[in-house]
This record gives C-alpha cells, structure tokens and sequence, in this order.
C-alpha cells in the first residue's frame, strides 16, 4: 500500500468517487464516510457514498444521509455506481469481509482503492493508503486527511457534525485510553467553528425509546452473568429475548459496555444470536488485548480494547464453549 499522499495527484481532476465503510455501521463508520463525502464533494468530485447494510436509527439526523446509498435496499443502484466509478474509499475497515455483500465486488473492482483506516492487520488489498491503529478512529483520520490536504478551512458545520459523531463514539465520549491530546484539539477545532455538540451527544445516546430501555433493565437483571474468579462478565442474547421486546436496528448498541462499569470487571462480552451466525462483540478495561482475544477464538478482531467476532455454532453451544475458554485463559 503506497501513502494516501501518493494519490492525491488522482484528486487533482473531478473524479466519480465511491465510498463505503463495514457492514451494520456505527457513528465512526458513517460519520467517516459522510464527513469524506461532504470534503469531496466541495473538492469538485461527484460521490456516492454506500453503507453495505442499514444504519441505526440514532444516525438518522446524519448531515448527508439522504444522499447516501443503502446496499440492501438498492443494490443495483450501489453497484452500478461502484462499476462506474474512478476511485474508491474505504473507511473504517480494513478486510472486504468486513463489508459482507460488496466482498467479491470490491476485491473483483478494477479501480484504485483507497484506504483510511485505524484497525489492527489491514489486508494487503489497497493501492493507497493509511493504517493507524493507535488513532481513536476514523474520523480522526478523515479529519488528519483533510488537513494534510491544506484544507482545514473547507470544513463546515455539517462535516464537523459528522466527524464528531464518530470521535465521540469510538472514544466513548473522551473517556478511552484512545483520547489523546490530538482527539481533543480535534474537538476544540470543531467546537471553534460552532458545532452544537449537545444536540450530537443527546441525538445519539438520548434518544431511546421507552422500549428500548425497559429492554436494558431486562438484560442486565436476567441477562447478565458476572464472573468475579475471572473480572469477566458475560451478556447473552437469543432471538426469543429480542422478539419479546421487540428489539430494533440499534438497540444493543453499548450494552457491551455496561458490565465494565462494575468495579473490577475488566472483560465483557456481549453475546447475540443472529439468523445466520452467532455475533460477539468484546470489551476491556486495561491490559487484557480484545482484539487478539477475537482472532484467536471467534475469527474476528479490531482494537485492544474493543473487538470482535462471529461463528457459526449455535447459540447455547457458543455460550458454553466461550464459559469454557473464560476458565483455561483468566482474564487478568
Ligand atoms: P462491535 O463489537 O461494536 O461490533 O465491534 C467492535 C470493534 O471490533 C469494531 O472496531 C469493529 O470494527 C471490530 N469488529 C467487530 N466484529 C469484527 C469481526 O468480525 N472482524 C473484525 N476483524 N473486526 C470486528
Ligand atoms: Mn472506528
């Protein structure tokens, strides 16, 4: 992969642009790509930016969702605009699987390809590009893009809304070892140009249904399970528990995180049946890496501190085979 900067002299010229980011998007993964697509856009291109899946509901209020493409709603429209591009974006990602349905299209595409990206291993699949793991997300990243472009002063309120989106979520609002001195002046820059960051703060962590939270109070009484020997706890999901409540697009998001908020828990995972697969999602306090965690035991990966995986055991089977590993390994 060659430095992003080598393919600046292809941005040069107006160019058809395809953006995507990974399937079942967080605020990192849209805000990242809207934030690039808006950039872009006023740079003279024409962008189409693509989420391979549907986005919670939360990120509805995006600047800039209208104009994006939903795979699984319009996939011919996505892919004839991934045929007919120049250039193409990934963001927030760093394996095609990662994308699930544009997978072979994108590994087939003929097109450069580039990268932006801040999770561990990046497959050797891109032209250019850059791969930080240490930086907080990517937003961070688009917004380290768009300076190393000199164009600090194109950024305006509907970009800054959607970099901070995934600045705040993937620190989990400045509170992770990932919040650097940098993701701060970001957020000082940000807030100097007049973001309104109490509307983003309440539109995405304040805006439940009553549902939703009388959800959370079922899991963490009847769903949770915490193992003192091991600073582990364990939050288990079947598809009956969320027809009950009739669990929507977005609503175990975070639920991961709440074990940790326990004072000695320092491993939790969360784990959810799906129709096709058993998804788990992982999160740690301190030294013990999450992310090496889900390469080794459930073909997934990501961060240090927050990770994840996926297998094809059934649920019950799952749940036991993971209590299994928690007692051979003792998360410290
Ligand atoms: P989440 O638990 O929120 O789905 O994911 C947490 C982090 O782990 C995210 O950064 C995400 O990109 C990464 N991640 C989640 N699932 C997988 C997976 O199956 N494979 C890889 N490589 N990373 C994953
Ligand atoms: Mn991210």
């Amino acid at each position: 992969m060659q430095p992003i900067q080598d393919a600046f002299p292809l941005l040069q010229t107006p160019k058809k642009i395809f953006i995507t980011t990974h399937h079942k998007p967080d605020g990192d993964a849209i805000g990242s790509m809207l934030a690039l697509y808006h950039y872009l856009t006023k740079k003279g291109h024409n962008v189409t930016p693509v989420s391979p899946g549907e986005i919670p509901d939360f990120l509805n209020w995006m600047p800039g969702v209208g104009n994006m493409l939903n795979y699984e709603e319009h996939p011919k429209e996505s892919l004839s605009a991934l045929a007919e591009c120049d250039i193409i974006f990934c963001v927030d990602f760093n394996d095609f699987s990662r994308t699930k349905h544009l997978t072979q299209q994108l590994a087939d595409a003929p097109q450069p390809k580039i990268l932006i990206d801040h999770h561990l291993f990046p497959a050797p699949v891109w032209d250019y590009g850059i791969s930080i793991p240490e930086k907080s997300s990517a937003c961070e990243m688009v917004y380290d893009f768009i300076n190393l472009n000199q164009d600090n002063k194109l950024i305006d309120l509907e970009m800054a809304a959607c970099l901070y989106t995934g600045l705040m979520m993937d620190t989990g609002s400045f509170r992770f070892p990932v919040t650097t001195a940098s993701v701060h002046a970001m957020a000082a820059d940000l807030k100097h140009r007049g973001l309104d960051h109490t509307r983003i703060h309440e539109e995405v962590y304040d805006s439940w249904s009553e549902g939703r939270m009388r959800f959370l109070g079922y899991v963490l009484i009847e769903k949770m399970e915490v193992f003192r020997k091991y600073n582990s706890a364990i939050i288990t999901l079947s598809r009956k528990d969320m027809n009950l409540f009739k669990v929507q697009n977005g609503d175990t998001e975070g639920l991961v995180n709440y074990p940790l908020s326990i004072s000695g828990i320092k491993f939790a995972t969360l784990i959810t049946e799906r129709c096709d697969e058993v998804k788990l999602s992982f999160r740690s306090k301190g030294n013990f890496d999450v992310s090496k965690f889900a390469r080794q035991y459930f073909d997934g990966g990501g961060h240090f501190n927050a990770s994840g995986g996926r297998t094809k055991t059934n649920f019950i089977d799952t749940i036991v085979y993971f209590k299994k590993i928690l007692s051979d390994i003792h998360p410290q």
